[in-house]
């Protein structure tokens, strides 16, 4: 067993409250999944991650190979003990940010050779390599490794794109199955009392491995990706290469066509979406699990998500720029029908002033915001989802 998926409620427009069981827990979803890059929610503390009530989060398989190493997290037991982080956690791939950061890339039907955008280093990345990587981090799910095309790009150009992706999918797969039982769970080092091990939890558990639907902007090229990866029959699949700079109504049609064609009854996943409302329609649409960095990001630069009616926590999503000189003096909290630590607690005025100084404080509790605002809304989301009648 590695991921169990059942569906409780499902709406006419197709949105799904659902369960997915990991090894290293249960999630609620739809959910939103923070970004932990480099094995860290930027600026905030995994127990303040808890609190706000991730239940899952997202680690990249480019930034932890790079740095500290996957074979070195591999002996400290694995990332969720090498972060002390004990829910369940999801690594992709490595491939987009090969294609997006990575310099001097060589891409041929093996894998991709490419350059470390901090040193300079020479790497390559193929599926099997990618998914040694994923195995030796042990995330309950992994990514196949998949090329991300370029935005725009021809149908033709799109095409072979997809058909290399595939193939890698099935190499990922073959890799998968055959070194599923190396993963770090069982590690001496896991079995660390204090973060609470309990061996009995993880006997005959693996890891989930999820398919990427490709295609592009392309309808045809979209519905036959998804139709491909259907016939591997993976635990779950995700639909990537969106919100790459296309307009909201093609991202809106990209996924539903892959929605209609992508099995009911397994977790589909869009990845790195998105905005506030966009994540609430996506999942009223029936997409179960999300990312984005766009809550710490947005955050660190003094971006934050509000409502505009506080009392209405469905009402218009706006943004509040901290910065601005009318806050230096307002001693409201960010968002006054906001539950969360940070606006229990501080004002608009203190959170402006620490930006205005550059302190890192002013990061951290800009992050915790705009994620608790997330998970806020998903946590709305799934109450309207769980009451439907179908
Ligand atoms: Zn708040």
């Amino acid at each position: 067993m590695s991921l169990r998926f059942q569906v409780e409620t499902t709406t006419g427009s197709g949105g799904r409250r659902a369960q997915l069981e990991l090894p290293h827990g249960v999630v609620q979803t739809p959910v939103f999944m923070p970004v932990g890059t480099a094995a860290t929610v930027k600026a905030v503390p995994q127990n303040v991650v808890e609190e706000i009530n991730a239940e899952i989060i997202l680690a990249n398989t480019y930034h932890l190979y790079l740095r500290p190493g996957h074979e070195l997290i591999a002996r400290s037991g694995g990332v969720h003990r090498f972060m002390s982080w004990q829910r369940p956690m999801l690594t992709d791939s490595g491939g987009f940010q090969v294609f997006s950061l990575a310099k001097l890339r060589k891409i041929s039907a093996d894998g991709v050779e490419f350059r470390s955008h901090l040193d300079g280093s020479k790497h390559f990345f193929s599926p099997e390599h990618s998914m040694a990587v994923q195995i030796a981090l042990g995330a309950d799910i992994m990514m196949v490794f998949d090329e991300c095309v370029e935005t725009p790009a021809s149908w033709e150009r799109t095409r072979d794109s997809m058909a290399l992706t595939h193939a890698w999918a099935q190499r990922s797969k073959d890799y998968w199955l055959a070194h599923r039982d190396e993963v770090p769970w069982t590690h001496p080092l896991a079995r660390d009392v204090v973060m609470g091990y309990d061996a009995a939890r993880f006997a005959g558990k693996h890891q989930a491995l999820f398919g990427i639907v490709q295609g592009g902007m392309y309808p045809d090229l979209r519905r036959e990706s998804a139709e491909r990866l259907v016939e591997m029959d993976l635990p779950g699949y995700a639909i990537g290469g969106l919100a790459v700079g296309e307009p909201r109504e093609v991202t809106r049609e990209m996924i539903a066509l892959a929605l209609e064609v992508l099995p009911k009854d397994k977790p589909r996943y869009v990845m790195g979406v998105g905005y506030p409302d966009e994540i609430e329609e996506y999942a009223r649409m029936g997409v179960d699990m999300m990312d984005c960095v766009l809550p710490t990001r947005a955050g660190r630069h003094g971006l934050l998500f509000i409502r505009e009616d506080p009392n209405d926590r469905a009402s218009a999503v706006l943004r509040l720029n901290i910065k601005k000189q009318d806050n230096a003096e307002d001693e409201r909290p960010i968002d006054e029908g906001c539950a969360c630590m940070v606006c229990q607690r501080y004002t608009r005025a203190y959170l402006r002033h620490l930006f205005a100084c550059g302190e890192p404080l002013g990061a951290t509790l800009n992050s915790i915001h705009n994620l608790a605002f997330y998970m806020e809304t998903m946590q709305r989301v799934r109450g309207d989802l769980a009451t439907a009648t179908r």
